[in-house]
């Protein structure tokens, strides 16, 4: 229920660590993905004031809160030690110490240490509160300019090639865009498996160095990416982000090719039941079968 006299937007806009009832709470923070000044008012307040921070890297960390004039006591949580200190930081939080956990950039968890210790925390009845900011992908996909509602963040493609391939198969037939981080000795590879795999014809968007000095966002077909990398030494350097449009959806069998291509000439400019009525007229095919189809196409 709204309270009397605050707005439901005020009731929102507290800044920093909040008692829980003496227990303490666990805060995620997202710090920035390479430009220094992306991160909110309210990430910085909870760094200021939480009991500990647990760093990816502490010196990383130490950097950036030291940019921003913020003096705090952190210690490391990385891949290799989580599983052991999870349970330790847990008992502090249960004990009544806030803790904010990051990670080296973006959003602890996504790609990055933090997920198990949210896991432990949750499970104990610990409250976990997300304080948002920068994420790689979803800056890259919001000036991706793909036109899709949906998407597929995958992260990591495996790095050895048999595995990776395997992985690219399973996401071949997905209609939503697909999103893979890439290491910069990696990209050519990776490049070169998209296109084989998912094939040539459809678009890539190719997003290095985000935010930083040298940000590159780059559109073309996949077939031409890895020219377009290689043309360029400086091209493969850096931190990537690739987004590949996802699968067109293949023509049902009865559906001649002729009728398929006037059914998408006419959706592209008529309401959904209007196209597939008049594509029925002007090829002779079945209407219900149109309107299955040009479904399926609008879906996609
Ligand atoms: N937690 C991070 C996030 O929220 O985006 C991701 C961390 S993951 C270990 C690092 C990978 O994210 C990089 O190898 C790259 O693929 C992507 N990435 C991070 N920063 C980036 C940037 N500024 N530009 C492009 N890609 C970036």
């Amino acid at each position: 229920m709204e309270q009397r006299g605050k707005s439901r937007g005020a009731q929102r806009q507290d800044h920093g660590v909040q008692s829980s009832g003496g227990a303490g709470k666990l805060y995620v923070v997202a710090t920035p993905i390479g430009n220094l000044g992306d991160i909110s008012a309210r990430a910085l307040a909870v760094l200021a004031q939480a009991d500990l921070i647990a760093a990816e890297d502490t010196r990383t960390t130490g950097n950036l809160l030291a940019h921003h004039g913020i003096s705090a006591k952190l210690i490391a949580l990385h891949e290799h030690n989580e599983a052991q200190r999870a349970a330790e930081l847990v008992a502090r939080i249960v004990a009544g110490k806030s803790i904010a956990l990051v990670s080296d950039a973006g959003t602890p968890g996504i790609s990055d240490p933090g997920a198990l210790l949210v896991a432990q925390a949750r499970q104990a009845g610990v409250v976990v509160c997300p304080i948002p900011g920068a994420n790689a992908a979803i800056a890259a996909l919001s000036a991706s300019g793909l036109v899709s509602a949906r998407f597929l963040f995958y992260g990591f493609l495996p790095a050895k090639a048999a595995a990776r391939l395997a992985a690219l198969e399973a996401l071949r037939e997905h209609a939503c865009a697909l999103v893979f981080y890439e290491a910069p000795h990696r990209v050519m590879e990776c490049v070169a498996a998209l296109a084989g795999v998912l094939g040539g014809e459809r678009d890539i968007v190719i997003a290095r160095e985000l935010t930083k000095l040298f940000e590159t966002i780059h559109c073309c077909r996949l077939d031409e990416a890895g020219a377009w990398l290689a043309e360029d030494a400086n091209r493969q350097r850096g931190e990537f982000v690739l987004i590949v449009s996802g699968a067109q959806a293949a023509a049902p069998e009865g559906l001649s090719a002729e009728s398929e291509r006037i059914l998408r000439l006419l959706l592209a400019e008529l309401p959904l039941k209007q196209a597939a009525a008049l594509a029925a007229a002007i090829t002779g095919a079945r209407k219900n079968e149109l309107y299955a189809r040009a479904l399926a196409l609008r879906e996609d």
